[in-house]
C-alpha cells in the first residue's frame, strides 16, 4: 500500500513520514510541502531517495492514501484532489470552519476520509469517559476544559478541547455551540448554569495536555491527558490510513477505526 504525506516538513509532517517509513506492507508514495516552500526539491529523509515535491494533486494520484497534518486551506483543497483521485484521505488539521467542513463531508461521498482533531488512542478513550462523566454528573457539575499547547500553535481552544467539549455536550444532550464559553475577559458577571468553559495555555515545547474538570459543590472530578510525544498521532495516523483504504466513500472518525 502506498502512503502519501502533503505538509512532510511540518512538525507532524516529519513525523508522519518517520511512521510511514518504518511501517512494514507500506510503501512512502511521496511528500509535498507548499509551493515556494524553501524545502521542495530537498530529500525527504535521511532514510528514502524521495526529493519533496510542490505537486499535491499528482500525490493524491500516484497514493491509496494521504495523510495531511497542514492548514485548512490546503485541507480542504487536498479533500476535493482526494475525491477526484478516489483516493483515501486522513485528516488531523485543526482549526477548520463549519464551511471546510462541509467541504470535507461532500469529497467523501467519493473517497473515504477519516477526520479526527487527535490521532492518540488516549484521547479516543478520553472522549468515551468524558460523555459517560457529562451524562451521570448533569448540570449540577460546572464543566471546564483546560488545555496547553506549545507556543507555534495557531488556532484555539485546540481542535481536541472542542470535540472533548462536544462529546461533554452529547453526554448532556445538548449543542456545543449553544453552551460553549471560548474565553473570558472583564466583568463576566457569574457562570451560567449549563455553561461548557475552555481555557487555553500556549508555551514552550509542551505537545498537547488536555484536563476536563467537573466542578461540583464539595468534590472535583479532573480527567487528563498529556501528550508527550508526537509519534502517538503519527502512528494513530497510519493506522487510520491503513483502515481507510480499506473502506467505503464517507467521513470517519478515530473512533471508527479503533472499533473495528
Ligand atoms: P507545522 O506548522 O509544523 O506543519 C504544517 C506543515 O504544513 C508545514 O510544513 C507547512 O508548510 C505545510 N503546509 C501548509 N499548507 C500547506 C499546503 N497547502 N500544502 C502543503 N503543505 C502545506 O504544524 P504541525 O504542528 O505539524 O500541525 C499541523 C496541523 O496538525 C495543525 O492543524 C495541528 O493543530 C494539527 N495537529 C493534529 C493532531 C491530531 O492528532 N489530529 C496532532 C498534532 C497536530
Amino acid at each position: 500500500m502506498k502512503i502519501g504525506i502533503v505538509g512532510c516538513c511540518g512538525r507532524m509532517g516529519q513525523m508522519l513520514v518517520e511512521a510511514v517509513l518504518t511501517t512494514s506492507g507500506v510503501e512512502l508514495s511521496g511528500g509535498v510541502e507548499r509551493p515556494g516552500s524553501s524545502f521542495v526539491g530537498q530529500s525527504i529523509s535521511s532514510r528514502s531517495a524521495l526529493l519533496v515535491s510542490d505537486d499535491a494533486k499528482n500525490l493524491f494520484a500516484i497514493s491509496d492514501a494521504v495523510i495531511d497534518f497542514t492548514h485548512p486551506t490546503g485541507t480542504v483543497l487536498h479533500a476535493q484532489w482526494a475525491a477526484q483521485a478516489k483516493c483515501a484521505l486522513v485528516v488531523g488539521t485543526t482549526g477548520l470552519s463549519a464551511d471546510d467542513e462541509a467541504i470535507l463531508a461532500q469529497s467523501a461521498q467519493q473517497c473515504p476520509i477519516v477526520y479526527a482533531a487527535n490521532y492518540s488512542i488516549g484521547v479516543a478513550l478520553l472522549s468515551a469517559l468524558v460523555e459517560r462523566a457529562a451524562a451521570v454528573l448533569g448540570d449540577s457539575y460546572d464543566i471546564e476544559i483546560v488545555e496547553m499547547h506549545h507556543r507555534n500553535k495557531v488556532d484555539a481552544p485546540s481542535g481536541t478541547a472542542l470535540s472533548l467539549g462536544r462529546a461533554a455536550a452529547q453526554g448532556r444532550k445538548v449543542e456545543l455551540d449553544q453552551v460553549w464559553c471560548k474565553s473570558r475577559d472583564g466583568q463576566t458577571g457569574a457562570r451560567p448554569k449549563g455553561e461548557i468553559g475552555f481555557a487555553t495555555l500556549r508555551g514552550g515545547d509542551v505537545v498537547g495536555d488536555h484536563t476536563v474538570i467537573f466542578a461540583g459543590a464539595g468534590e472535583r472530578l479532573e480527567l487528563t491527558h498529556k501528550a508527550t510525544n508526537r509519534n502517538v498521532f503519527a502512528a494513530g495516523a497510519v493506522q487510520a490510513a491503513l483502515w481507510a483504504h480499506r473502506q467505503k466513500p464517507g467521513l470517519y472518525s478515530i473512533v471508527d477505526v479503533v472499533a473495528d
